[in-house]
Parts: C-alpha cells; structure tokens; sequence
C-alpha cells in the first residue's frame, strides 16, 4: 500500500528531536508520522537504510515555480521530490491577483508540495519592477487573498532593490512591515542593490522579518569588509530578524559566506532561489547549495537544520519540518559521502569541499520517490 511504509536503521538528523543523531526506524501511515523509534516491526513495505541518514524532508524556502504565465518561473516537480525537496515555498512569484490562477494551473498538479509567500504586489512577477507603481500593494486584495487562501500562504515577500522600487525608496517596503504586523504574518524581504542603502531596509524589517540573499557581494551588503555584520545587520539579528542563503543567479559568494561564518553569522535558513533561467548555471538545486554551504564552514548538522527544523520554526509551519508524530509523512533519506567535491558560487569562484550530502531517495507523505542525481 502506498502511503504507508518503515524506514529502517537510519542514522536520525532532526535538531531537537530524542533520537537525533542515533540509528532508528520511522513509521508512516496513511501519510502521516506515526512512529518514531528503535526497532518497530512492520511486515507491510520496508526501506533498508542502514548506513544512510533520514531527516524531515527538506524545505527549499526561496524558489519561483509559478510556471508560464510569470516573468521567472520552473516546474515544481523538475525542483522538489526528483532532488530531495518535499516542499518548495514560493517566494513572491504570484500576488493576490495571480494566486488563484497558480494554485488552479501549477500547486495543485504537482506531486511536490508547494506553500506561497504572496508578493505585496498584487500582480506579483508579472513583470520585474513590480513594486515601482504606487497603486502595486492592494490591501484589501491581500486581505481577501489570506481569507481565500488561508493555509497555503505562510508569509509575505518584498523586494527591495532600486530595480523594483523605481522611483518609490523605502515606502512599500514600510507598507509591506505593516501589512506583515497586521495580518500576523513573516515578511519575507530580498535585499540588492541601492538605493534604498541596505541600513534603511533592515531597520524596515520587523519583528518575525527575514531577509533573503544574506551573502550577495554587491555593494549594500550585510557585512563589513572584514565579514562582521553592520551594527544594523547585528541589531536585526538581536531582534529575531531571520537570515536566508537565497543563493539566486547572482546573490551567492563564497568569500561573504566564509568570512561571516568565520565571524559567527551564520544562516538561518538554506534556499536555492531557483528558477527557469539559473537552473543549469549556477544554483542547479537545493542540496548543491547546501553543499557550498558545507564547503563554507559549517556543519552537516546545520545546514539540514536549515532546510527543515528552522524554516518550520521561522515560517510557522505546523504541519511539517520535524518527526512529530502526526506532522506530513515527508523525509530526505541522503549519504554523506567523502571526498573531493568542487563547487562554484554566483559569481564564479570555486572551493573544493570534502564531504557531499547525496539524497538518495524522498519520501513525500509515505509514498517513495526515486532522486535524479542531476541536482549534484
Ligand atoms: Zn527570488
């Protein structure tokens, strides 16, 4: 039957959880978790995963998968449960004016899961400056669109670059904080280039913010020279603002990333920011990105925590990101292999790694998924 299934003998990676980091079976049925221990007996379908490793399933928290109608946009599932990814949390692509069209045309044919951060702009990625017009935000659409939608949207997104703010500052990214604090949701907020100077976005950021592209290399960065946060980037962090990898076409270096970490700042989550066009070249897939992350300095342990544990914590998931019993039956069962492994950043620098998480089979709501390797 599907839906239904023991993984066995899995070394357990789940922060927080009694049995992180000891070998133990995980029981799903009908979908659901519905055990977690050693050695439970089960006679119906098994998975033997000794020597291999079984977190929640992994959580990509920035990705554009609103496909066709929007200016970026990839299938969900040539992203999700092919590459270990059991949910992918669109960032901003649809607005209240496109939600129901993605929903009714992409979310709902797609094997993997997808949650929604709804842009500010009603009309979403239908073009690229989206918050350039002073009639974008809508809050009475974004109202109805919560009302509607309730559970698919986990947050709100803004973008606050010159190339999207036009002629507008720093005013719909205040109006998006308020809209956020209003409807007791996260803000999700991209930062790039200026104006508005990257000081005057993070004091925008409120409470239960996160801000995603941490460790771009342009000008306006998080960042000192030296790789210690600003005193506006350390304050935010102090005020439980939330920090996201977004590692995107052009918004991942591996120099920023190390000298940050070094410094003690490290992500709070881990996301691709994949779409059709940086697919191939740079970013490929979530794990790949987890893997730079590797190469950078941190452990295998939080990196997964990145991608599971803390975007259910930071995105207020209830249903998902841990082994609770009763939560979505969706694991990541992966390898660490050792070795030599070569990656490169946004910009075109390379680090060689030594060990690589290697997904080798999902487990979407009990149902067993095999991995292309493609995404490493
Ligand atoms: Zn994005």
């Amino acid at each position: 039957m599907k839906e239904t299934i023991l993984i066995q003998h899995a070394t357990v990676i789940c922060e927080g959880h009694p049995l992180n980091g000891k070998v133990a079976d995980i029981y799903i049925e009908a979908g659901k978790i519905r055990a977690v221990g050693e050695d439970l007996t089960y006679t119906g379908p098994r998975y033997d995963a000794t020597g291999k490793y079984v977190s929640p399933g992994f959580i990509d928290a920035h990705v554009h998968c609103y496909h066709g109608k929007t200016a970026i946009g990839i299938s969900p599932d040539d992203i999700g449960v092919r590459y270990g990814v059991t949910t992918l949390i669109d960032a901003g692509t649809s607005g209240a004016d496109t939600l129901q069209d993605f929903k009714e045309n992409i979310i709902d044919n797609a094997v993997t899961r997808v949650l929604v951060l709804l842009n500010v702009a009603t009309s979403g990625l239908l073009t690229l400056n989206e918050l350039a017009d002073p009639e974008a935000i809508n809050a009475m659409r974004i109202r109805e669109a919560l009302e509607q939608y309730g559970p698919l949207i986990v947050g709100l997104k803004a973008r606050a670059s010159s190339s999207v703010l036009g002629t507008m500052g720093i005013t719909p990214i205040q109006r998006a904080a308020e809209l956020a604090q209003l409807n007791d949701l996260p803000l999700v907020v991209h930062i790039g280039n200026a104006p508005p100077d990257i000081e005057t976005v993070v004091d925008s950021i409120p409470e239960k913010g996160i801000i995603t592209h941490m460790y771009h290399n342009k000008p306006n960065g998080l960042f000192t020279e030296s790789g210690s946060p600003k005193l506006q980037t350390s304050d935010a962090r102090q005020r439980q603002v939330k920090f996201d990898v977004g590692h995107g076409s052009s918004s991942f270096s591996f120099e920023i990333a190390e000298k940050a970490i070094r410094a003690g700042f490290e992500p709070d989550m881990i996301s691709s920011d994949l779409y059709d066009k940086n697919r191939q070249h740079p970013v490929r897939s979530l794990v790949r990105v987890m893997n730079k992350l590797l190469a950078s300095g941190m452990s295998v342990d939080d990196c997964i925590a990145c991608v599971t544990t803390n975007v259910k914590a930071n995105l207020n998931l209830k249903d998902r990101g841990d082994l609770s019993l009763g939560a979505l039956g969706d694991l990541t069962i992966f390898e660490l292999e050792k070795g030599t492994f070569e990656w490169e950043d946004s910009v075109g620098d390379k680090r060689m790694g030594t060990i690589k998480i290697k997904p080798v089979l999902t487990v979407l709501g009990g149902t067993e998924y095999q991995i292309d390797n493609g995404g490493l």
